[in-house]
């Protein structure tokens, strides 16, 4: 199947064209389709299978045939972060179209939220907003939503973590009764189904089956003791193929730990955790994205929702706490369908976790040893006991999930930079003209 099947908007078909977007991933075949015919549906699928493509293009479709007056569609994501990855990839979807997006969150300084509301006068036909600032927004009657067409809600499950669900009810109750809804969400608990009840009528369901890892990574596993582990990232990271490499520790001092000995070792690394604030992690983030960075070290705070290309490498130092959590971190590597490699290293104490890691996968991996001048690693014993007394490791506190950093422009978005493009759209100083 093509993208040109799809009978989307010419203009959009030109974006894709310009993005190098060729086929569209199982999600986008899936769900396009159904909502370009305007039902509401409920879409499981975890970032890196393509979803956010999957849900923007038919709603920009849609806009571009049936322009209204106000804000035409509102995208609700957890996160700043997601936000900004949204309404970077609205950028390039849009690019040669007359359609508008902005994303609004909170979190960052008081200029921030005098931008924001600026841009929304000019108005916008997209709005990808976090809850609350949405909510202030709505409250200081900054934003007319009266004609709406969709409502988005990416990352469903992590906004109710999060503890969205009233925000997210007092914005619904703002919205015309009228409207497509569509929710997307990387597992389906009760209280989304519940929450979808409350919030569409029928609706169809799509589901990309998440708890399976692209085909293009190369998973390996290393048995190490815990003090083996720093000498064997080390030998790992001297195979210079690994260009863009993350490493995931359990703990915002063992990550400190790991990047100070590499750094030692002349490597470009850099540790990522809830210490930093905001900027500091941004520019990090563009550090990385630029590859000026060749390794980045973090806790969990990295594994979702990140959207960098090109990652040839991720490392679990320690085994995830969490099954899908392995499948999120090494879903950081070979996204939409490109080649990876993900490599664990397994003390004693987390071979059963990391047999619930191969069940899910529904995959046993080779289980390798160290390099021999390294010592020998522990054997990976069928009862999942230690049978050696060393190693061993307490894991620390789990670290928020936040996602960082944003989508990097390709070069596509670097030629828009450069002038050039043939938008039907004036100059002001909304982004997608
Ligand atoms: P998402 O799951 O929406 O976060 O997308 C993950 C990454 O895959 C993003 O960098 C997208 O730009 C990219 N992507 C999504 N769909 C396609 C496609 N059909 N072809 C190529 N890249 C894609």
């Amino acid at each position: 199947m093509r993208f040109e099947d799809f009978n989307l908007d010419p203009m959009i078909n030109e974006g894709l064209q310009a993005m190098s977007f060729e086929k569209p991933t199982p999600i986008q075949e899936k769900a396009i389709p159904l909502i370009m015919s305007g039902v509401d549906i409920i879409g499981c699928a975890q970032t890196g299978t393509g979803k956010t493509a999957a849900f923007i293009l038919p709603v920009l479709h849609h806009l571009l045939q049936n322009p209204t007056k106000g804000v035409n569609t509102i995208i609700l994501a957890p996160t700043r972060e997601l936000a900004m990855q949204i309404d970077q990839q609205i950028e390039g979807f849009s690019y040669f179209t007359n359609a508008s997006s902005i994303a609004v969150y909170g979190g960052g300084d008081g200029e921030d939220y005098v931008r924001q509301k600026r841009a929304l006068k000019t108005g916008a036909d997209i709005i990808i907003a976090t809850p609350g600032r949405l909510i202030s927004l709505i409250g200081s009657k900054e934003v007319d939503l009266s004609q709406l067409n969709h409502l988005i809600l990416d990352e469903a499950d992590r906004m109710l973590d999060m503890g969205f669900h009233d925000d997210i009810m007092k914005i619904i109750s703002v919205l015309p009764k009228k409207r497509q809804t569509l929710l997307f969400s990387a597992t389906m608990p009760p209280n989304i189904r519940k929450l979808a009840k409350g919030i569409m009528g029928s609706y169809e369901e799509i589901s990309i089956k998440i708890s399976k890892p692209a085909e293009g990574i190369d998973q390996r596993a290393i048995m190490a003791h815990d003090p083996q582990k720093e000498a064997l990232l080390t030998e790992v990271l001297k195979n210079k193929d690994f260009q863009s490499v993350i490493v995931f520790a359990s703990t915002r001092e063992k990550v400190k730990n790991i990047a100070r000995t590499l750094k030692r070792k002349g490597d470009k690394v850099q540790d990522f955790h809830s210490d930093l604030d905001q900027s500091e992690r941004e520019k990090i983030m563009q550090q990385f994205k630029a590859r000026n960075l060749r390794v980045l070290i973090g806790t969990d705070i990295l594994s979702r929702g990140i959207d960098v290309e090109g990652i040839d490498l991720v490392v679990n130092f320690d085994v995830p706490p969490d099954p899908e959590d392995y499948v999120h971190r090494i879903g950081r590597t070979a996204r939409a369908s490109k080649t990876g490699t993900a490599i664990t290293f397994i003390n004693p104490r987390d071979i059963p976790k990391f047999r619930q890691i191969e069940k899910l996968i529904e995959k046993e991996l080779k289980k390798e040893q160290p390099p021999s001048e390294l010592g020998e690693g522990p054997q990976y014993s069928s009862a999942g006991k230690s049978r050696s007394g060393k190693g061993g490791q307490r894991h620390g506190r789990r670290s928020s999930r936040n996602p960082q950093g944003k989508r990097r422009g390709g070069s596509f978005r670097s030629g828009k930079k450069s002038g050039g493009h043939s938008g039907r759209g004036g100059g002001d100083n909304r982004k997608s003209r």
